[in-house]
């Protein structure tokens, strides 16, 4: 910091336009908006309720596609649509296995054969329960050899295989005893952190991606109760929640979700620039312009329910 002020105050001496000098200085990690985009994969969740598709999200870096959160189904066509060229993707990450996040897969792996692909795909998800797999229990459950769904496509996990690439995949341990913030991924300019959500019994883990000084952060499917979230989503740029329910719900649907008063609540605590609402159901769709009103009360940055294919600079 001492040596970073030196800097500021000699270059505000010899330039002839010291407020600039200092603005470069003293936030080399603001955002560089024109740099990054979050572009919607899928905005819906499990139920035919429109020919929109279900959970996925892609990053963009300098014009190439670099994360992708989630892969529902539907979520590949529109990665197809978004001109994104898959050898450039380096992490797929998802929030949790239930099949409206992760039924698209095994048809990346498969489209994925045919690219020029040849550098390893990092897939990263929390650790499984009763009726849930882990990240490595999917991805082996999906295209391993002798126990896949898909056993033609097991080269790609297999280090002796004779696939172009490879597919590595790592589970986090998910805890609801322990909340910390936890670093899951740093490649070529690109952070992952993550902490655990509830989501019923289902283990659930939110992501913050930071990239060129911006930040993007997705709730998954969570409910408010391990209130872990707004604490990673800090200042993001652009926070994704899921707005599975309208605020009336009960039972298992308010156990496994989060009310928009939650949502706002937490876009406020967490500071955040701009709320994307996803992950629309039926319910929740039809509640639109109160869950607005909601939210708005509570929240006075920019709220938006996007549709399939749009893109937002953070
Ligand atoms: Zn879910």
């Amino acid at each position: 910091m001492r040596n970073q002020l030196i800097l500021i105050l000699s270059l505000s001496a010899l330039n002839a336009t010291p407020a600039l000098a200092l603005t470069n200085q003293v936030a080399p990690t603001s955002c560089q908006s024109q740099r990054v985009q979050l572009q919607m994969l899928g905005t819906r969740g499990p139920e035919f309720l429109d020919e929109s598709a279900s959970t996925g999200y892609l990053i963009w870096l300098d014009n190439k596609a670099r994360v992708i959160v989630d892969a529902g189904p539907g979520s590949l066509q529109r990665f197809k649509q978004s001109k994104a060229n898959y050898e450039d993707v380096e992490l797929m990450l998802f929030s949790h296995f239930h099949a409206d996040h992760s039924a698209d897969f095994p048809a990346y792996v498969k489209g994925g054969f045919f690219t020029g692909r040849t550098k390893t795909l990092d897939v990263i998800g929390p650790s499984g329960a009763e009726f849930v797999s882990s990240a490595e229990q999917f991805v082996e459950r999906a295209v391993g050899k002798k126990t896949g769904m898909y056993p033609y496509l097991g080269d790609f996990i297999d280090p002796d295989g004779s696939s172009a690439y490879k597919i590595q995949t790592s589970n986090i341990p998910w805890s609801s005893k322990n909340l910390s913030i936890k670093e899951v991924f740093h490649k070529n300019g690109v952070s992952v952190k993550t902490v655990p959500t509830y989501h019923g019994p289902f283990p659930s883990v939110g992501y913050r991606v930071e990239l060129a000084g911006c930040v993007i952060s997705f709730t998954g499917d969570m409910s408010g109760r391990l209130a872990a979230m707004p604490n990673l989503a800090k200042d993001s740029d652009i926070l994704v929640a899921h707005n599975a329910i309208p605020e009336n719900a009960t039972g298992i649907a308010a156990n496994l979700h989060m009310t928009p008063s939650y949502i706002g609540k937490m876009a406020k605590e967490a500071n955040v620039k701009k709320l994307l609402l996803t992950h629309m159901m039926k319910r929740s769709f039809a509640a639109k312009p109160e869950t607005q009103k909601i939210i708005e009360e509570l929240y006075k940055g920019e709220v938006v329910f996007p549709n399939d294919l749009d893109v937002f600079n953070p």
